[in-house]
């Protein structure tokens, strides 16, 4: 099946080849269609199955097809509720990336940050609004949204919804949507209390489900190594003494931790390069193009940054971090061992993190096996004498070095506000 098959639009098809996706996933396949049909659509898939373009894709095409600003200002016409902010962030992304050729606007609206923003884009109107509920109904009651013309409405991780009790505010968001409407449920498991949710949101739904992603690829070997965060670097440069892994895929948590590690391996000769956010798409495209051609050993990639990239016969990846949500990982380590190739994920795990590795064991049902030939395994030994020296002396200096900045930041401008009056 390709996505010509699912009768896309060229410009949704165009966007899908940009992103390097070769085609549909599974929850795809099975819920474009149906969206496509206006069918409203009970679905079992986790995040990693590809289930944001499964609704993404289909609601860009059918607001494309029918433009509900073709009168006057942009609308809110797609609602789609998520759990966290993270998700809505990645759902912003993905629709912002599907519906590039399009002329769909979406925004992203999510606690814990000022509102202005938010009230700013919802002002100059959008057609696609992705929200988490608190926020939501903040903006509903302060008059900033109206869910008067929602036509499309996805409920995205009712499970973990529900988990996080966010029941009575999805009851709340539900009252003051259209009884006209199509509506999507996903949910990575399907309890009595979810279903009975569903029924009540959804319209004689079609199902769909995919199995869980939990399922690591037999194909992959996992291990981990136990280690304090100040020897992650020594044990990186440990790890690619050996000269198999001569193409790897190696993730960090933030854009400056890549950019960090990129320089730290540069030291040490290895060629690399950092993909994520602050790169541009051309910089993106041409250092991926060096991954594949052997130019460059390790490609050092945030999560958002990797979304998408798929590299024929990767037989490495580390995890430099461990990531805070299980499925996170899950996702990581699928980007080698595909296709029945063999894969070898490898996971640096300082104490801080060691819980999240019971959270991802958990997911996957299965221990990952810690490597004893470690040459920098984790201590939680109290420091010597001598280690707790150096530590308090290091820390005077850095307190020193942060107050003699300081200083010299207030004298500079005091001089400077001093001339300015003296003008
Ligand atoms: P999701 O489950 O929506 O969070 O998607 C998981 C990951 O799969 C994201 O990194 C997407 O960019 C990627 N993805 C989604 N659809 C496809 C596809 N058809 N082919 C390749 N990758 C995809």
């Amino acid at each position: 099946m390709t996505f010509q098959d699912l009768h896309l639009i060229p410009s949704l098809l165009k966007a899908v080849e940009e992103e390097g996706y070769e085609a549909p996933t599974a929850i795809q396949a099975q819920a474009i269609p149906l969206v496509l049909k206006r069918q409203d659509v009970l679905g079992s898939a986790q995040t990693g199955t590809g289930k944001t373009a499964a609704f993404a894709i289909p609601i860009l095409q059918l607001l494309t097809e029918d433009p509900p600003h073709a009168s006057g200002r942009r609308k809110i016409s797609a609602l789609i509720v998520t759990p966290t902010r993270e998700l809505a962030i990645q759902i912003g992304e993905s629709f912002t990336a599907y519906g590039r050729h399009t002329h769909i606007k979406n925004t992203v609206i999510f606690g814990g940050v000022s509102q202005n923003q938010q009230t700013q884009a919802l002002k100059r109107g959008v057609d696609v609004l992705i929200a988490t509920p608190g926020r939501l109904l903040d903006l509903m009651d302060q008059g900033y949204i109206s869910l008067e013309d929602v036509r499309y409405f996805v409920l995205d991780e009712a499970d973990r919804m529900l988990d996080m009790g966010f029941i009575h505010d999805i009851k709340k968001i539900l009252a003051r949507l259209p009884r006209e409407r199509q509506s999507l449920f996903f949910s990575a498991t399907m309890p009595p209390n979810i279903l009975q949710l569903s029924q009540q949101i959804l319209n004689r739904p079609k199902k769909v489900v995919v199995s869980p992603v939990s399922s690591t690829a037999e194909t992959i070997q996992q291990y981990l190594y136990l280690t304090n965060r100040t020897s992650k670097n020594d044990l990186l440069l440990h790890l690619l003494e050996n000269p198999d892994l001569n193409q790897v895929l190696l993730f960090s948590r933030t854009k400056h931790g890549a950019d960090r590690i990129v320089r730290k391996l540069q030291k040490s000769k290895i060629p690399c390069a950092a993909i994520h956010g602050n790169k541009s798409q051309h910089q993106r495209q041409k250092v991926l193009q060096a991954f594949k051609d052997g130019g460059i050993r390790v490609l050092v990639a945030t999560d958002i940054a990797a979304r998408g990239i798929d590299i024929d016969k990767l037989r490495y990846v580390i995890n430099y971090d461990i990531p805070n949500e299980a499925e996170t990982y899950v996702h990581r380590i699928g980007r080698c061992g595909r296709a029945g190739e063999e894969g070898i994920a490898l996971s640096i795990c300082e104490p801080e993190e060691n819980a999240y590795i019971r959270d991802i064991e958990k997911l996957i049902r299965q221990k990952i096996p810690v490597v004893s030939d470690n040459p920098f395994p984790q201590t939680d030994l109290p420091m010597t004498e001598a280690e707790k020296k150096e530590f308090l002396k290091e820390k005077q200096r850095r307190k020193q070095e942060f107050f003699e900045n300081r200083n010299k930041k207030r004298a500079g401008r005091a001089g400077g506000s001093r001339g300015g009056r003296r003008r």
